[in-house]
C-alpha cells in the first residue's frame, strides 16, 4: 500500500464527471473512471492519461447490481481501496416532463439512476470506505432539487420537469438519511451543485464549463477531516433545502 488517496468517479466518460476525474488525478488521487460503454470508458482514460493523471476505467452501470459489484471487487484490486466516491452519473429523462402528462415510466428510469442507482454504488463501495482514513461521498445533485427555490419567484430552476428535478429532492433527501446512520464514523458525506454548466446534458446550454462544474464535487471530496457532512453546496455557499 502507498499513502496515493484512490477515488471513484462515476459517469466518468464525459462532462463534469470527466473533470472532476481530472481534477482529482491532477491532486495525485488515483482514480477510477467508471463508465458503462467501453468506447467511451477508454477514450477518456487514454484522455486523461495523457493529461498526466493516474487512473484507470472501471466498467459501472449504475443500475445493475452484477455491474456495480463488479466494480467495488476491481476498485480493491487496481487501487487497493478507496477514499472517496463521488456519485456523478446522471440522467434528464428528457424534455416531456409536464406532472400532468409525464410517462411515469420516464420518472421511474431517472430515479433508477440519479437515486437509486447512487445508493447501489454507495453501498457497495462502502466497506472500502470505512477502512480508509479519512472517506468522503459526494452526491451529485442540483439546485434544481431545492424546493425553496422551486417555490421562490425569481430563483433560476430550470424547466417543469417532474422527473429530474424532484430526482435530485430524493437524492438530496436520501443524502440526509445516510448522513445521519454515518454520524458516527469519520465519513463526511455531501451533494454538491455544478451549476449550470455546457454539457451533453442540456444540449451544452450551460452557461459554465464542465470543469468550472467539478470545482464543488471536487472541494467535497477532498475535505479535510471534521469537515461538514449531510450538507448542500453550490460555489457560493450552502443551498436551502
Ligand atoms: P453528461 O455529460 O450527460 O454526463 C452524464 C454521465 O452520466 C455520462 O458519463 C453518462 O454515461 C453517465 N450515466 C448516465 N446513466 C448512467 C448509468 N446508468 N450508469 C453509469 N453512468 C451513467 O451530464 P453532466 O452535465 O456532466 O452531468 C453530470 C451530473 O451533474 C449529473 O448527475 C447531473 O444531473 C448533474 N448536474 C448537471 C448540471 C449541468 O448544468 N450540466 C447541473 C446540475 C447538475 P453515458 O455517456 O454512457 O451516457
Amino acid at each position: 500500500m502507498t499513502d496515493q488517496k484512490t477515488a471513484l468517479v462515476t459517469g466518468a466518460n464525459k462532462g463534469i464527471g470527466f473533470e472532476i476525474a481530472a481534477g482529482l488525478g491532477a491532486l495525485g488521487y488515483k482514480v477510477g473512471v467508471g463508465a458503462r460503454d467501453d468506447a467511451r470508458r477508454e477514450a477518456a482514460v487514454e484522455k486523461l492519461r495523457a493529461g498526466g493523471a493516474d487512473v484507470f476505467g472501471v466498467p459501472l452501470d449504475v443500475t445493475d447490481d452484477a455491474s456495480v459489484a463488479a466494480a467495488a471487487h476491481l476498485m480493491q484490486e487496481q487501487a487497493g481501496g478507496l477514499d472517496a466516491l463521488v456519485n456523478n452519473a446522471g440522467i434528464t429523462g428528457g424534455p416531456e416532463q409536464a406532472p400532468t402528462t409525464v410517462d411515469p415510466e420516464t420518472v421511474l428510469a431517472v430515479v433508477q439512476t440519479n437515486v437509486i442507482g447512487v445508493m447501489r454504488v454507495t453501498n457497495a463501495m462502502l466497506p472500502m470506505l470505512r477502512r480508509s482514513a479519512s472517506p468522503r461521498i459526494v452526491n451529485v445533485s442540483s439546485s434544481v432539487g431545492s424546493l425553496t427555490r422551486q417555490t421562490t419567484p425569481g430563483s433560476f430552476v430550470g424547466p417543469i420537469a417532474v422527473a429530474y428535478a424532484p430526482s435530485k429532492t430524493f437524492l438530496n433527501a436520501v443524502m440526509v438519511q445516510y448522513a445521519r446512520e454515518l454520524a458516527d464514523t469519520n465519513i463526511l458525506i455531501n451533494a454538491a451543485c455544478p451549476g449550470f454548466v455546457a454539457t451533453d446534458l442540456n444540449g451544452f446550454r450551460g452557461t459554465g464549463t464542465a470543469q468550472q462544474g467539478a470545482a464543488t464535487p471536487i472541494r467535497l471530496a477532498t475535505l479535510p477531516d471534521g469537515g461538514p457532512t449531510g450538507q448542500f453546496f453550490e460555489d457560493a455557499g450552502t443551498i436551502p433545502w
